[in-house]
């Protein structure tokens, strides 16, 4: 780890390898792996990370849209993407950069089939989605014979894997409604391989569906969290090492007196003589503005540094009265040790929405 010198978040590659060893190490040998790289690879850099995971011999890769899954095919990425919510409107593309669409109802698998025959494919590979208990996207068990019906109908397509996705599948409490969503997406696929005579893969599980249902791994699992150093429970957490560090640093430091205020909208005013340091990150970088007013703090000189009133859109104000620190030293967010889930816990959100958000202006670095 280097010290940082601006604001930037400190992608670990060794820590991908790690993550994803462990999780398929819970997997049977012939088990596909899909690595999750949407919304850049939960915050990181889906091009890399991308690339690193190809490296490993990563079976399939998963984005929302069709547009992050071109930017993989530019980059040279060659392994298979499962395009995870793509819209019709960008059909064509997806079938120019060979990716292959999930389509969940029969007005978006007659979308396709149009495309797909205008441009004279056969067997091209789609991946059918059935809603088992999320009500997000899918087709419902009773589709089952419209979609045989339209599948018989074309060459163009080809029905490659049928799946579904756990609503709660890393919380104890839940474990009844994740066995029934199990136990439902295992008639859908009797029933559609009776109904139609073919074998497509299957699969279910998320990361906590990985570690938590072992009996619903089945052809493939899908993982993004747990690539990404989260495990959703302490024990999990534990064994994955998160792969991004939040790095900054101490632009200036003020002394001030009581009663002073600390910026826009005087939202902070001092209790005592304080010391004051700004920090070159801002709601613009990621740093929600919940996090203002004391409910989120960075870390200095391994001490919390409570932010101060609000989060500017270039900056934050922290509280180093108790801190024994200088201008120019190193600011962490989150990291390895202070973990962006301590920090989500604090601003009542989860992981996965911390390490999204931070935006494409922080400039990112790798550990090889
Ligand atoms: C995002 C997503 C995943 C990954 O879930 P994690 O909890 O991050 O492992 C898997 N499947 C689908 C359909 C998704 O949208």
């Amino acid at each position: 780890m280097s010290k940082a010198l601006e604001t930037v978040l400190e992608i670990d590659l060794s820590a991908l390898t790690h993550n994803f060893k462990y999780l398929k190490s819970k997997l049977q040998p012939q088990t596909k792996f899909l690595a999750v790289v949407k919304a850049f690879a939960y915050g990181s850099d889906s091009v890399e990370v991308a690339k690193h995971l190809e490296k490993l011999n990563v079976d399939y890769f998963a984005v929302a849209y069709v547009k992050e899954g071109v930017a993989l095919r530019d980059a040279g990425i060659e392994t298979p993407i499962l395009v995870l919510h793509p819209q019709s409107i960008n059909f064509r593309t997806l079938i120019e950069r060979c990716l292959e669409p999930s389509i969940y109802s029969t007005h978006v698998l007659d979308e396709f089939i149009k495309v797909a025959e205008a441009q004279a494919q056969s067997n091209y590979p789609i991946h059918l989605k059935f809603n088992t208990g999320l009500n997000r996207l899918g087709f419902k068990e009773s589709d089952i014979e419209t979609i045989v019906a339209k599948l018989k109908k074309t060459v163009s397509i080809k029905a490659t894997s049928l799946f579904s996705h756990l609503a709660a599948s890393e919380d104890p409490k839940e474990a009844d409604f994740t066995t029934l969503q199990i136990n439902r997406f295992k008639t859908i696929a009797n029933l559609f391989e009776k109904t139609s005579g073919l074998t497509p893969w299957l699969h279910l599980c998320n990361t906590s569906g990985i570690i938590n249902y072992t009996e619903a791994h089945l052809d493939m699992v899908r993982s993004g969290i747990g690539l990404y150093g989260f495990g959703n429970s302490a024990e999990e957490d534990k064994k994955l090492k998160p792969i991004a560090s939040l790095k900054s640093v101490i632009s200036q430091i003020h002394s001030i007196e009581k009663d002073e205020t600390v910026g826009y909208n005087r939202a902070y005013t001092s209790i005592g003589t304080e010391r004051t340091a700004t920090i070159p990150i801002g709601h613009a970088d990621g740093i929600n503005r919940i996090y203002g007013n004391e409910n989120g703090y960075v870390i200095i000189n391994n001490k919390e540094a409570p932010i101060l009133g609000n989060v500017c859109m270039d900056m934050i104000m922290v509280n180093v009265t108790n801190i024994d620190c200088k201008e120019g030293d190193e600011v962490i967010i989150f990291n390895a040790d202070y973990k962006a889930s301590s920090l989500s816990n604090s601003a009542k959100t989860i992981s996965y929405e911390i390490i999204t958000s931070v935006s494409q202006r922080v400039k990112r670095i790798f550990l090889r």
